[in-house]
């Protein structure tokens, strides 16, 4: 089975650390959109600048440039049995886009309190010192999450994609909570 796997939730739901795992278990690759933007953002040109700048404020990226760097990365041949896909897409216009070439196989959310969330993010960026973990762009992306993403997780909810597991407890607790999914209810 081809998996196509997306992962969602607010950020510091554990989205990352559990795409590892996952990719692990099943075998096939894992990446963020977050991060191909980091890498498309680490470049001299001024494309990269602005990547940087949009980052670094919290807002999104722009759809058409996310649009090209994932599909250059979904055309690279180890994608060719599956992926798994975390932090796309984040609005209406992400999906359709992604609507027009294929379907997941299964939205996996990771649904934390607002206060772990935050929580979280604190912790991970005295390890990280991510530029973007300011307290303004944290607020900024949690506000795109709540007005954007969570709306369009419905179009994925009505087609029956959705997986909702619970975020909270050890990287452990919350691995043997999507892995059960994914091998019951319907399976990835
Ligand atoms: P993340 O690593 O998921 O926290 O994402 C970091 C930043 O990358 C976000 O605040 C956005 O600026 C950008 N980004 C990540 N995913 C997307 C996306 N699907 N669409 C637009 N921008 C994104």
């Amino acid at each position: 089975m081809m998996h196509r796997i997306f992962l969602l939730g607010p950020q510091g739901c554990g989205k990352g650390t559990q795409a590892v795992i996952l990719s692990e278990r099943l075998g096939i690759p894992q990446f963020s959109m977050g991060g191909l933007l980091r890498e498309a953002a680490a470049g001299t040109d001024e494309l990269a600048g602005r990547i940087r700048a949009i980052q670094e404020s919290g807002e999104l990226v722009p759809g058409t440039v996310v649009a090209e760097v994932l599909r250059a990365r979904l055309d690279k041949p180890d994608c060719a049995d599956g992926y798994i896909l975390d932090g796309f897409p984040r609005n209406q216009d992400q999906y359709d886009s992604y609507a027009k070439h294929d379907r997941p196989t299964a939205v996996i959310v990771i649904e934390v309190p607002r206060d772990v969330s935050i929580e979280r993010i604190a912790q991970r960026s005295r390890i990280e010192h991510r530029t973007d973990d300011t307290p303004d762009a944290i607020r900024r992306r949690l506000e795109i999450y709540d007005q954007d993403t969570e709306p369009m997780i419905n179009n994925y909810r009505a087609q029956g994609l959705v997986r909702e597991v619970d975020g909270v407890g050890t990287v452990e607790e919350v691995s043997d909570r999507i892995l059960g999914m994914c091998t019951i209810q319907g399976g990835c």
